[in-house]
């Protein structure tokens, strides 16, 4: 075996140009078993991981910088200047408080800001080592799954359709494999590979011995030989790919920059109005008095500006969608969370989304009569009963078994009994016939006959899968073809009764047809058997299937398969439809079995019907929208007919959740506005195209998403309605305060010059300790009243609505108002007689609006729910809401804090006059949501009117 370095020595490009033998022979693997684990595990030590190499991290002293670049960091860099040359220019006495308390301030916000990022930055890592793509190769005989990113140089891969390709393999053998190579080549159509070796210049497109990473297989299956791995590859080369691209900010990430921009801009001039003000109205006349202007009016604009919402709300994001992960729903980007909440349809997959994806062959009809198999699930065991009695009917008997036989045979799955489980490998519709065939057993007998030559695959398209089978016994060659019925009986010539075979005429199909439509109105999903004797000769090429050999068939019996729906899908339907969401149901299944699944989980009701792929493909642009405005069953659909439906309902403006999970659902997935996945029976290249994944493959859980979206978007309202509304009462408290001054006593009852309502230092305490903890507390908060009660929100409407602004000015207003009360009440003069100190009375002040802030808190949980509903629902509100107090407690009375935030101490009925004027913060919300509740509660008049 050659070394790694020889390995790495072969020229990357030309492996087409070798044989598949040579290829083998140079990576030291047999085909037919494989690498060897451990030699496996020391190819990836020294070769690395197949990964291709994004951009270095970023250095942690590059994230600790980026936190101070920053404007409003610049400005408290300026106060932090300003304060020190004041200082000096008053002969540096004692110590510089305030540049110390402003640097203090500068260090722990970027400290918390790079605390936020790491939170939201692991959370988005954990999401993408959950999605991480994953490759089937065969290691010591045995055909594993493991993550593309293990996969090593000489690896066999085992390709199958809807698979990705991990890395760039030379074939080594291919049955009907067609690759689509568009993200490498830009080519659409998908090449059809061909183990042969090539010869002379053979461009990339053309080098059909050869898969590449990041190319999807559309059909059939392979084996191939690893030959290059991360950056050693045809991608690897192409430099524009390889940096990681930037996650795009979502639309709501990109409305709260915004909002915060504007709003910085507009709190910067009004720190500029408020300067000038206090200049105006009180004149400078000192140094001292300019630096408590200046600093004044930054620390009033960096305590205004809500600079903290975009981390707080990336945060929130990433902590919704580990939230949501728990509970099987993966969301591959942050985008979808806000598009789930606004989801109008769920346009799911009937079969395996809807239903248990459990098959069990239930009845078998054939042209001598009926033929019940009893049992439940995978077990092999049950009776078999003809015409509802155990009675002996053998011709009725005998052509089931050929059905049986025949699905047995042309057949893909595996069934296996571990411990006492049965368990199934490969499509539950085969595997239900496998286990059919065992519960009868002639068919099991007669299926050992045969020894399997060659298949045409099952596709959604064609909905037919046939194999090709020599009977050992004599020898002769027969075809097998199981597939839907309607499509099935258009390639048979003969009807099987009993063992002689007759014309299959008109009248005999319209009898099929009939006993079709009967089994599919009970919810059956049918298959119809057929077959065909081939004598040596009659294939053009041996051992070889064309689709062309799946005629002159001569028709065995019809057999009812059961699925039957989850247990939780109906009520999660209802669930949709009092959220204003359509369920829209889609399969390929007959038209029949499709209604009768959708009336029984409450997607149709009684006399609806059902449109088909047929139909669909007859119709334009404008009947499309005609129709998916009113049909919710979708029958007998292609994948090409899910990319119809998804673009007639968005040209409806509606916003469409869609489930796939094969290839050939990647177009509709990527066209919908939440693509999602299958993650069970989902292919590698539908989980690339998807949105969301869902680790159950389970409706229930897309509903459950919903919710969840839903949740973590009214928790951005809340959190913005606090952050928001609290720095507008910052905002006003100074604003007034210096208009007012002489109003409220602040003007007449100091020897100070200036008379400000807050000191700088206690403006930025207030941002640092009220604004972040409560935020993400709410971020987090549980579900309050029914989120599901509510129509989806429009995708286009503006978070932050004329509601909303108005709310945030009216608590504002009150929190200015009582704030500038509380030092109105302890000053000598102004409205109401007082006399303490301007200390003690700015310290009452600063403790209100704490308070304030801290009461609305509560509030802005909910937009019209009393802040007593559910008070102790969010244990992180509360906690948030102590540490608060407790600091403002250690502010107000701790004497080396006294002296850097120019606090005093204050008694208890001080303590309490602050806490008692801050509540009104609350009182008066609670009587604006009576108002609120009032006026919804009366909607028909409304409308009335
Ligand atoms: P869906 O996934 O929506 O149930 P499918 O495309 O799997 O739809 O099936 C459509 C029809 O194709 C089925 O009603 C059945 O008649 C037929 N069919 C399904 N699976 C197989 C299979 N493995 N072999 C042959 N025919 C099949
Ligand atoms: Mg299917």
């Amino acid at each position: 075996m050659s070394s790694p370095e020889d390995r790495r020595s072969t020229a990357p490009a030309g492996w087409h140009l070798r044989g598949a033998a040579d290829a083998l022979a140079s990576f030291g693997v047999n085909p037919a078993t494989g690498l060897a684990p451990d030699e496996a595990a020391c190819r990836l030590k020294t070769d690395g991981a197949n990964e291709l190499r994004s951009a270095p991290p970023t250095p942690v002293w590059r994230k600790v910088l980026a936190q101070f670049q920053d404007p409003l960091v610049y400005l408290l860099l300026a106060a932090i200047v300003i304060a020190a040359g004041a200082w000096i220019a008053e002969g540096a006495a004692g110590a510089p408080v305030d540049a110390i308390v402003v640097a203090a301030v500068v260090l722990l916000n970027a400290a918390l800001g790079l605390a936020q990022e790491h939170k939201a930055a692991n959370a988005a890592a954990a999401l993408r080592s959950m999605t991480s793509a994953s490759s089937t190769v065969l290691r010591n005989l045995e055909r594993k799954v493991i993550p593309s990113a293990d996969l090593v140089r000489g690896d066999i891969l085992v390709l199958s359709e809807g698979d990705s390709v991990g890395a760039d393999a030379r074939l080594v053998a291919v049955n009907q494999l067609r690759i689509s190579e568009a993200p490498l080549t830009g080519e659409s159509e998908p090449v059809t590979k061909d183990p042969r070796t090539l010869g002379g210049v053979v461009p990339l497109g053309d080098r059909r011995n050869m898969v590449y990473r990041g190319t999807a297989v559309v059909q059939g299956t392979g084996r191939a030989v690893v030959t290059g791995t991360a950056m050693d590859t045809e991608v690897g080369a192409i430099a524009g790919l390889l940096e990681r691209t930037k996650a795009e900010p979502t639309p709501l990430q990109k409305e709260i920059s915004g909002v915060s921009r504007v709003l910085g801009a507009t709190v910067i001039g009004i720190a500029v109005v408020v300067m000038a003000t206090i200049v105006l109205v009180n004149g400078v006349s000192s140094i001292d008095d300019l630096r408590t202007v200046l600093l004044l009016g930054i620390s009033l604009a960096v305590a205004a500006v809500p600079e903290g919402l975009p981390a707080i709300l990336s945060v929130v994001l990433a902590v919704g969608v580990q939230h949501m992960a728990r509970r099987n729903a993966i969301v591959k980007q942050l985008h979808a969370v806000e598009t789930l909440g606004s989801a109008s349809v769920i346009a799911a997959d009937k079969t395996g989304t809807l239903t248990r994806n459990e098959m069990t062959i239930r009845r078998i009809i054939t042209a001598s009569g009926q033929v019940e198999l009893t049992g439940t699930g995978y077990r092999p065991e049950g009776d078999v009963l003809v015409n509802g009695r155990e009675a002996d009917h053998p011709a009725a008997l005998y052509e089931a078994s050929l059905v049986l036989t025949g699905g047995a045979v042309a057949n893909d799955a595996q069934l296996k009994e571990r411990d006492g489980e049965w368990e199934i490998q490969g499509d539950p519709t085969d595997a239900a016939f496998l286990v059919g065939a065992r519960k009868m057993g002639a068919a099991a007998e007669r299926v050992r006959g045969y020894e399997r030559l060659g298949e045409l695959p099952f596709t959604s398209e064609r909905k037919l899968m046939s194999a090709l089978a020599r009977n050992k016994h004599v020898g002769n060659l027969s075809l097998v073809t199981k597939g839907a019925p309607d499509v099935l009986l258009q390639r048979c010539t003969g009807l099987q009764i009993g063992d002689e075979v007759v014309p299959f005429d008109r009248v005999r199909k319209d009898k099929v047809l009939a006993d079709v439509e009967v089994l599919a109105a009970e919810g059956f999903r049918t298959l119809g058997v057929a077959s065909r004797l081939f004598t040596e000769g009659d294939l053009q090429e041996p051992d070889v299937l064309k689709e062309a050999d799946e005629v002159s068939l001569v028709f065995l019996g019809v057999a009812g398969i059961m699925d039957p729906p989850r247990e939780e899908a109906a009520a999660a339907v209802a669930e949709a439809r009092r959220a204003g969401i359509r369920v829209v149901m889609i399969t390929g299944d007959h038209p029949g079995t499709a209604l009768r699944v959708a009336n029984d989980l409450g997607i149709a009701q009684q006399g609806d019907k059902a449109a088909t792929g047929a139909e669909l493909d007859e119709l334009g642009e404008e009947g499309l929208r005609l129709i998916t405005g009113s049909v919710s069953v979708y029958a007998r659909v292609a994948p090409h007919n899910k990319l119809q439906i998804v673009d007639a309902l968005q040209a409806q403006g509606h916003v469409v959740a869609m489930t796939g999970d094969g290839v050939n659902d990647a177009p509709a997935l990527k066209s919908a506005d939440i693509g999602i996945a299958m993650g069970i029976t989902g292919t590698e290249v539908t989980k690339e195209a998807a949105k969301m994944i869902l680790t159950d493959d389970n409706f229930v859980t897309i509903v459950s998403a919903v919710r969840q979206g839903r949740v973590i978007f009214a928790n951005i309202e809340k959190f913005l309605r606090y952050l928001l509304s609290s720095n507008m009462g910052e905002v006003l408290t100074v604003f007034l305060g210096v208009v007012f001054a002489g109003a409220i006593g602040l003007g007449g009852a100091t020897d100070e010059n200036i008379a400000v309502p807050l000191l700088a230092t206690q403006i930025l305490w207030i941002n640092l300790v009220t604004d972040a903890g409560p935020a993400l507390a709410m971020g987090v908060d549980p579900e309050l009243g029914d989120v599901m009660a509510r129509q989806p929100r429009r995708i286009t409407d503006s978070i932050i609505g004329l509601r909303m602004w108005s709310s945030i000015f009216s608590i504002g207003l009150v929190m200015a108002a009582v704030s500038l009360l509380s030092i109105d009440v302890f000053l000598p003069g102004g409205l109401v007689e007082g006399n303490d100190s301007l200390e003690v009375a700015r310290t009452a002040g600063f403790t209100t609006l704490v308070f304030a802030q801290l009461f609305n808190a509560f509030n802005s949980r909910s937009e019209t729910f009393s802040a007593f509903h559910r008070p102790f629902a969010n244990k992180w509100l509360w906690a948030a809401v102590v540490v608060a107090v407790a600091l403002q407690l250690a502010v107000v009375e701790v004497p080396v804090l006294q002296q850097a935030f120019g606090t005093a101490s204050m008694d208890v009925l001080h303590w309490g006059v602050c806490v008692a004027l801050a509540s009104a913060v609350l009182w008066t919300d609670e009587v604006r949501k009576v108002g609120c509740r009032v006026i919804r509660r009366r909607p028909a008049v409304l409308h009335a009117g």
